[in-house]
């Protein structure tokens, strides 16, 4: 099988940026906050009535109101793209925001865990008709579309943290204690790949909900423990999806969900706030995302993917190969910061993408087929 790629469209698209504002919180109520933002979805613009400044209006792909519910955020936002993935396309979706303001609500969301244990079915459901975000949405949306599709497929999962430039395996055994190095090794044809991490393989929805909420839950223990905040950590979770259909065709899904770290310390012009730097709490990764949008956007010979982990897992994302979102999300009470997670939205939307579909190649069936030994081979061991 030879590697072909066709184009998405023949036009050139851009980053889809939506933007999410949360309602006000008890705490903000009761101090008398009020919020400094309108919503006008018809129009996708939002409405900024500055109290120092006159009234600033910014548009983008799709503005919520503050009571959107999560099903609506997905069904407007991602399962277009989920379809996209199941067709063969590779995708990302960043969740991009001050610390507060809801990307890990609109990411993850709030779904119970217990009652899977009870009966799968019921339970499953159940999680659908919660707060659960795009994550367990999109883990049920990709496998009823392959059931329907494919007549075989492999899902495999991988959940990745990263803190202070130092990548993080979340679905390692927390027992073992050394748990492998991962590193990002680079290709000849210069494509970034992971080393060292697990990929789950999951074969139903259950498994793939159960490793998301291992996965997240080991996200909050390693912060409580470590007396760190989600603020200044990133997580990747990305679903590969192997599918093959009735004429024996193979494709490759994927789908990038991004929880990025708090926007706060990442001045308006995209540079790091001083008061970071003194605190030395300076995002490398974040700020280089920054710098990656701004040069891509105007055209720049260098592109400094290589200067944080960030930009060079997702570099495929970022120049342009695969579907790309933002989800900026607002904390509406605070009009500084909302501004510039506003203006960083506005910016990044000029990014343009050209995405294509992902055949298997015959180098990536070989790696399936070694794994598949390697792993018969570790069975054959235990028993
Ligand atoms: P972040 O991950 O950006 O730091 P969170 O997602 O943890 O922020 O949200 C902070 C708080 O606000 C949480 O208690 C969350 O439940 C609540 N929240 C965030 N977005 C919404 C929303 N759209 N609707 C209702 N509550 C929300
Ligand atoms: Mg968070």
């Amino acid at each position: 099988m030879t590697e072909r790629s066709q184009s998405f469209n023949s036009s050139e698209k851009h980053v889809q940026v939506i933007a999410r504002p949360r309602p006000l919180s008890d705490n903000e109520k009761s101090q008398n906050l009020t919020s400094c933002l309108n919503v006008n979805e018809t129009r996708r613009e939002i409405i900024v009535n500055c109290k120092t400044s006159t009234t600033r209006f910014f548009n983008y792909d799709h503005v919520f109101g503050c009571q959107t519910r999560q099903q609506d955020v997905y069904k407007t936002v991602v399962a277009p793209i989920v379809d996209e993935v199941l067709k063969g396309y590779s995708s990302t979706i960043f969740a991009y925001g001050q610390t507060g303001s809801g990307k890990t609500h609109t990411m993850l969301g709030k779904f119970s865990i217990d009652k899977l244990s009870k009966d799968t079915v019921t339970a499953y459901m159940s999680i659908l008709e919660s707060e659960a975000g795009i994550m367990p949405r999109a883990i049920h949306h990709i496998f009823q579309g392959l059931q329907r599709q494919y007549i075989d497929y492999t899902v495999k999962i991988t959940y990745l943290e990263l803190y202070n430039e130092e990548l993080t395996d979340l679905l390692a055994d927390t027992t073992n204690e050394q748990p492998e190095k991962i590193k990002i090794y680079e290709d000849k044809d210069k494509t970034n790949t992971i080393i060292g991490a697990i990929e789950a393989t999951c074969e139903t929805p259950f498994d793939a909900i159960k490793v998301l909420i291992k996965g997240s839950q080991r996200r909050q223990t390693a912060e409580t423990l470590m007396n760190a905040s989600s603020s200044r950590s990133h997580s990747i979770f990305t679903m590969n999806v192997t599918m093959k259909d009735a004429q024996g065709d193979m494709r490759l899904g994927k789908i990038h969900l991004v929880d990025l770290a708090g926007s706060e310390n990442i001045s308006r012009s995209g540079a790091t706030d001083k008061r970071a730097r003194e605190a030395g709490t300076i995002n490398q990764s974040l700020l280089t995302l920054g710098r990656v949008i701004t040069a891509l956007i105007s055209n720049e010979k260098h592109i400094c993917y290589r200067d944080s982990k960030l930009t060079r897992i997702l570099q495929d994302s970022l120049c342009g190969k695969t579907i790309t979102s933002i989800i900026i999300t607002l904390s509406p009470a605070n009009e500084a910061e909302t501004l510039s997670t506003l203006e960083y939205g506005h910016r990044a939307r000029s990014l343009k993408i050209r995405p294509e579909i992902n055949q298997l190649s015959s180098k990536d069936l070989v790696r399936e087929y070694v794994d598949e030994i390697h792993r018969l081979r570790q069975e054959l061991d235990i028993k």
